[in-house]
Formats: C-alpha cells, structure tokens, sequence
C-alpha cells in the first residue's frame, strides 16, 4: 500500500521509516524541494492548495495523511471529495487548525478548558480582558503553533501592543493557567473503533517550543484515566482514524485541555524507543486498516529536541541509554533538527542521563 502524506517534514519521515516495515511506501507532497522525508519517500514538489500538484500526488497515493494542521483545508476537502481516503478526518484538521472552534468543541465535550473569548478587534479585547481577567493570553485563531502568534497581557498597559503583536487578526483570548505541568496524551484510534492510549507525558517548554518531555510512571500517572477519557471523548465525537495528541495543562490535579494535533506529535517521539510500538507505526497501522500495536511502555523514557543546533552522535550516544535522531534538516534558529531519546529500566538512571543530554543543548 501507497501512503501519501501533506508535508514532508521529520514526521513524514518517521512515518515512513515506521511504516516501511509493514511493506508501506510513501510519498509526500510539500513545496520544497528534497525535504527532509524524501530520503524515505517520493516527493511531489507543490503547493498544498495546487488542484493539478494534489492530483498527481493523489493518483500516486491509496490513503492520505497529515503530518501538520497548518494544510489548508481546501486542499483537503479537495482530496476527501475524490477516490483516496483521507485520514484523520478533514473535520478533525479543521478543528484542530482553529484555536476557537478547538476551545468551543472542548466545551461542547465537556472537556475543561482555559476560560476564552472570540476576539475581532481591539474594543472585543478590551472587554474580554475585563471579563475574563488578567493575566490572559491572546491567539491568533489560526497559523499558531509553537507559541507562534501569542502575547501574555499581564495589565491593562499591554493590551494594544498584544493587539499589534499578533497582528490584528481574529483571536481569541485565554486565562492565564498557572498550572503545575504540562502534559499531554496520545491515543490511537483503528478503523474498527479499537482505542488504545500511550501513557502521559510531562512536556517542557522553551519559549513555547518544547524542550523535552519525560515519561516515567507508565501508566501509573495520577492524570492517565482523566486524560484517556477526554481523549475518548473527542476521538468518539470524529469517528477518529489515527494517532491524536491531545495537550493538557494541569492545576494542582485540574485537567484542562490546551489544544489537540490531529497527527503524530513532538511530545511522542518516545515511543520509537520507549514504547512496544511507536505512534508512528501505530498511526501507519490505524490509517491502513491494520491491528493496532501494544502502546505498553518498555521502562522509562526521556526526550530532549535539538533546536537551531545539534550535538554530535559521539556525544549524545556516551550517554547511558541514550538515542539519536538527526533529520538531516539544516540548522536554523527554532528549528527543530533532531531529538535525543533515554530509554531505561530504572527512573533514576533515565533522570540521570537526561540530565547529560540537557547540558548537550
Ligand atoms: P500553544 O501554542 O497554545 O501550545 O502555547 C504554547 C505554550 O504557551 C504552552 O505550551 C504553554 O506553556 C503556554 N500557554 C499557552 N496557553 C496558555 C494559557 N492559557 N495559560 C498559561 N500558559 C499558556
């Protein structure tokens, strides 16, 4: 079977290097030519909104995927409306690429959320910070990631700059949420309906990139069945195939839920080493109709990106458990261009280790 996958960035090409061994090929449609997943897969050079690009690579392909939410989704209503199978579904992306209609479905799930306003102008913004109260957090509704298209207000003072800042598009404002971490759950979801989930992950950030994540308790985290039923909830409500992330900040063991990614996610790179199966084979098997694979931690894992600059394998791999993944991407400031993993049977051991590769970047 074909796959094709939107975007070819290092998730397409851990989709396919975990896909190859289940007789998958691949090929990926992205604008720029030789990407990174092109050492794994064929590449169609094109827009993603390209009717005659999508075509060619649509012919090519017998299931289409996703690796960001950031397609436009005309292209993929597009692609949903002709032969190929699409999956996840084009109203999961479009959900995920709109932080409000995101927001509003968590509400309408009952899925606790930050408090939030649509935000269309400057007087909207004014009056939301009243009535949701500062510090909040302004988003632009769409193109946001990695803390992309964000301002903290803090006080009344910092509202038209924030309004500037983001570019006066359609927003929407949160509450500050001082949470005590950061987690975030990935399930899978088969085309029969079979759901299983990978433990939590307690995930660090950096100027709203993230850093690393641990994971460490299996599923003995005290938030895993909060999280798997939310998690449920919003796969149900889809009629969900493949592998969703779903970010949660907790407060003092109040889970509320930040943003989903309808794909593979940074915050499970883990599992390539720590896991029975990877999300990545995981969602390859989910999309071709395949059993899904045993989500059982292998001991503890830790994962530290390599952001604008990476250090050598020599280094990385003296270290106790360690694993190193270079995507072959050239360095540039906030990219990110590769990934450590620890795996271990022992949680101090993986801490320890984490701690050497934390002082490598
Ligand atoms: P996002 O792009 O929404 O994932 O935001 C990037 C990072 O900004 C998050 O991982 C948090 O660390 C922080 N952040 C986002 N929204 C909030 C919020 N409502 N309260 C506190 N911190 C936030």
């Amino acid at each position: 079977m074909k796959i094709g996958i939107l975007g070819g960035g290092q998730l397409a090409r851990m989709l396919a290097l975990g896909g190859h061994p289940l007789g998958a090929t691949f090929v990926v449609l992205d604008p720029t030519p030789g990407v990174c997943a092109s050492v794994v897969a064929e590449q169609v050079v094109g827009d993603y909104d390209d009717r005659e690009k999508l075509e060619i690579f649509a012919k090519q392909a017998d299931v289409v995927t996703y690796e960001f939410e950031n397609v436009p989704a005309e292209g993929v209503k597009y692609l949903a409306a002709g032969k190929v199978p699409v999956y996840p579904s084009p109203q999961a992306l479009a959900v995920s690429r709109d932080r409000l209609n995101e927001k509003t479905l968590f509400r309408e799930l009952g899925i606790p959320t930050p408090n939030f306003a649509a935000i269309s102008n400057l007087d909207d913004l004014k009056k939301a910070a009243r009535d949701i109260g500062l510090p909040a957090v302004l988003k632009s509704r769409t193109m946001g990631y990695d803390g992309k298209g964000q301002a903290v207000i803090k006080t009344e003072n910092d509202i038209e700059d924030a309004w500037e800042k983001v570019g006066r598009v359609e927003c929407i404002l949160e509450g500050f949420v001082t949470f005590t971490r950061e987690i975030s759950i990935i399930a899978v979801r088969s085309r029969t309906g079979e759901v299983l989930y990978y433990p939590v992950g307690e995930n660090t950030h950096s100027g709203g990139i993230l850093h690393h994540n641990a994971v460490v308790n299996g599923f003995d985290d005290p938030m895993q069945k909060v999280a798997e039923d939310y998690s449920r909830r919003l796969l149900d409500h889809f009629g969900y195939v493949g592998v969703l992330s779903l970010e949660l900040f907790d407060a003092n063991g109040v889970l509320m839920a930040n943003e989903i990614a309808p794909r593979v996610h940074n915050t499970g790179h883990w599992t390539i080493e720590g896991a029975e199966t990877s999300q990545f084979e995981n969602h390859i098997r989910a999309i071709m109709g395949l059993p899904l694979g045993d989500t059982s931690p292998v001991g503890c894992s830790a994962m530290v990106n390599f952001i604008g600059a990476i250090p050598s394998a020599e280094s990385v791999l003296t270290i106790k458990g360690a694993h190193f993944h270079d995507y072959g991407k050239s360095a540039k400031p906030g990219r990110k261009i590769g990934h450590g993993t620890i795996r271990g049977d022992v949680k101090a051991d993986v801490l320890a280790s984490l701690d050497k590769l934390l002082k490598l970047v």
